[in-house]
């Protein structure tokens, strides 16, 4: 596999991923990719990047439930 930034060659390693949503930040550490020896471009695979989405689906409904609503009755 070659970046498609700077054409170096990719291997198979881990990056970070993080993601900012309204009312919460994910920071995944380490989730498997692809990562340009050269520039440290990584890249994640279709898996992984659907793997994540599902992560995020599931942290919004929940967050929604932490969150504080404006016409909530909080007490
Ligand atoms: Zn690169």
């Amino acid at each position: 596999m070659t970046c498609i930034h700077c054409r170096g060659e990719m291997k198979s390693a881990t990056a970070p991923f993080h993601v900012d949503r309204d009312g919460y930040h994910l920071m995944l550490d380490a989730v498997p990719a692809w990562v340009c020896e050269q520039c440290g471009e990584a890249y994640f695979e279709d898996r992984e990047v659907e793997a994540i989405q599902a992560t995020i689906r599931t942290l919004d409904r929940q967050a929604q439930r932490l969150s504080v609503q404006e016409t909530g009755t909080a007490s």
